[in-house]
């Protein structure tokens, strides 16, 4: 492997895996991804989750994420769950704006963009989503919904608070569909994802920047995407839920 930037493979579990079945996924992951050095390995399981993924992998070389987050500090806001207790649960980083966030639970630009300030307010990396529907691309509005989306979650976000962004770049269309964008596709959005962040920030910003690929990431397809240029890891749905298969992504060559 020969890449500019440390890659980060991260398992989405979404709604998927009980404390008992994540237990149990993590125990078997974990020998199998072992003795991997030079890449971040990150899970994602669900809150109720987080818990037991979190005092499985202590000690290990596995990172923790939460899948979303309130952007206030506590309150009365039944049923959501602040950035302290991600903390304190053991997460170090949170996905934010996911499109499935985006797409059912009324997410936009400015709530993306309060819980991406919330996050780095107290200290955990947020995994910032962006992706275009396949009916945005096909009206050739790829480019504006990408900026409108960067610009947006990124806006007030300091030079030194970019330094710890991870942006995931997941066109809609390849979510769970078995269609995954080509390298070379998925490349092109990745640099202009990256030169968009190099007019906001600057160069040293933007080449420092890590930008995950998601939508139907396979160990059959993963190398491919990762020989590309301008991709640092990838966001993984349904092959992290696996160990076998998640274990493989991690360990791509
Ligand atoms: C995701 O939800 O982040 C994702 C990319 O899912 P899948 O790998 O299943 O397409």
């Amino acid at each position: 492997m020969n890449k500019k930037r440390v890659p980060i493979i991260a398992g989405n579990w979404k709604m998927n895996m009980t404390a008992t079945q994540a237990r149990e996924l993590t125990s078997k992951l974990i020998p199998l991804v072992a003795n991997v050095k030079d890449r971040d390995i990150v899970l994602s399981p669900p809150f109720t989750s987080i818990a037991a993924v979190a005092e499985t992998i202590k000690g290990t070389n596995i990172g923790l994420a939460a899948q979303n987050l309130h952007w206030e500090d506590k309150g009365a806001f039944t049923g959501e769950i602040s950035a302290d207790m991600l903390l304190d649960s053991g997460c170090k980083y949170v996905i934010i704006g996911h499109s499935e966030r985006r797409q059912y639970f009324g997410e936009t630009e400015e709530t993306v963009n309060r819980k991406v300030k919330q996050a780095l307010k107290k200290g955990l990396l947020p995994i910032l989503c962006v992706g275009e529907t396949l009916a945005e691309r096909e009206a050739g509005r790829l480019n504006e919904i990408i900026s409108r989306q960067v610009t947006g979650g990124l806006k007030d976000i300091s030079t030194d608070d970019m330094k710890k962004v991870v942006i995931a770049y997941e066109p809609v269309w390849a979510i769970g569909t078995g269609k995954t964008a080509t390298p070379e596709q998925a490349n092109e959005v990745h640099a202009l994802i990256r030169q968009k962040v190099k007019a906001l920030y600057s160069t040293d910003i933007a080449e420092g920047l890590r930008i995950q690929y998601g939508g139907s990431v396979t160990p059959e397809n993963v190398s491919t995407l990762m020989a590309m240029p301008d991709i640092d890891g990838a966001l993984v749905g349904g092959a992290s839920l696996k160990p076998e298969s998640f274990a493989a992504l991690v360990r791509f060559t």
